[in-house]
């Protein structure tokens, strides 16, 4: 086994001050610390380096020994333990460090994570339905629902009354505790008040002791006009709320219910208008439901195609913070008859006979072009 450098494993000097040494140690346990490192059994094997390595250097007598006599004359010198066997009198003077390096470092950052969820409550979704016209026009309502709130009795503490809250006696209070491990110090969120700090003796009987219940919120929502399906609302701060009294939000989805007369293209409205055949052939007026109430006629031309559309210009949706509105886009659908009286079918018929005709002409009219003959000398 190559000899341990104790100097390089810190990346300092062999003359080194401890105040030198103590900085060198801080930044390289921050650095492999597990805590940063989770899984990583590299950044483990470097952090025990390190450690071994300030053991050492971090104590006078050793440090002497070693100087002296390298790693071996430790080993003599201190029994023959070794390193990772324990026992190590300079273990307070580990804490020490560990104290202020991780309290300040880890502590309060690993607590922060934790709690992150905590802070506020959660936040709350819930779909609502509005019609077409409620979407043209925007809408006031008043939304209904249930979310947790703080419990009224306890005001969130959880416990009967404040005397049956204690201090918890694992952490001191302090809802976290550090413990050390080998070479290695943790600081963890403290296993029996998880991180409160504190242990009720009693619960609340109205939330069980979690400091929150569920309670009937109402809110009263504006929406804007011209909202599109699937847009999502944001209410802050009327999601859950916690046992702190800190709300998350409340976001509503809205769904515009299936219209009778009209689908939505964003901001445009589609309309299919169905006319008899005599109607696309001779031209005619229909009447076109608006999303604003009544209705306006429209000119449909003569020998209208089937799948023509026609636009009313502005009738559709508003635009968001606008003026202006999109289109409604009608779309011609001619419907062939399919139950056609006497008189009708006679009429067809005729009609048939005259367009039968009119085709024998065209075919003689072209059979007459000499477009064979053309073909053959040109
Ligand atoms: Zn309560
Ligand atoms: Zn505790």
């Amino acid at each position: 086994m190559a000899e341990k450098d104790y100097y390089r494993t810190l990346g300092v000097s062999r003359n080194a001050t401890g105040d030198e040494i103590k900085s060198a140690f801080r930044r390289l346990a921050l650095k492999y610390h597990p805590d940063r490192n989770p899984g990583n059994s590299e950044a483990e094997a470097n952090f025990k380096e390190i450690n071994e390595a300030y053991e050492v250097l971090s104590n006078d007598e050793k440090r002497k020994i070693y100087d002296a006599y390298g790693e071996e004359g430790l080993k003599g010198g201190f029994g023959g333990s070794g390193f990772g066997g324990g026992g190590f009198e300079g273990f307070s003077d580990l804490n020490d460090v560990f104290g202020d390096v991780f309290e300040s470092f880890f502590g309060s950052g690993s607590t922060r994570t934790s709690r992150k969820n905590e802070r506020r409550g959660e936040d709350l979704k819930f779909d609502i339905d509005i019609t077409l016209e409620d979407a043209f026009n925007g809408k006031k309502l008043d939304f209904e629902y249930e979310r947790m709130d703080r419990c009224d009795v306890c005001h969130g503490e959880g416990a009967s009354s404040a005397s049956k809250i204690k201090k918890c006696d694992y952490c001191n209070g302090r809802g976290r505790v550090q413990y050390s491990q080998g070479f290695f110090a943790f600081t963890q969120t403290c296993p029996k008040c998880h991180g409160e700090g504190k242990i009720i003796t009693e619960p609340c009987r109205s939330c069980g002791g979690s400091g929150v219940v569920t309670k009937k919120n109402k809110v009263s929502v504006k929406i804007p006009a011209g909202v599109d399906n699937g847009s999502v609302l944001r209410i802050k701060d009327e999601g859950d709320v916690n046992k702190n009294g800190d709300a998350g939000d409340l976001y509503l989805e809205v769904h515009i219910k299936h219209h009778n007369h009209f689908e939505r293209n964003k901001y445009d409205l589609l309309y299919d208008v169905k006319i008899n055949i005599a109607d696309a052939v001779l031209g005619c007026e229909v009447d076109v439901p608006l999303i604003e109430g009544g209705k306006t006629k429209i000119k449909i031309p003569r020998g209208v195609q089937y799948g023509k559309t026609l636009r009313l210009n502005e009738k559709g949706m508003p635009l968001p913070n606008s003026r202006k509105r999109g289109d409604v886009l009608i779309n011609i659908k001619i419907e062939t008859p399919t139950h056609l009286n006497d008189e009708q079918r006679e009429l067809f018929i005729k009609l048939k006979e005259s367009f039968d005709k009119d085709k024998l002409k065209d075919d003689s009219e072209k059979k007459d072009d000499g477009g064979f003959f053309k073909k053959i000398f040109n």
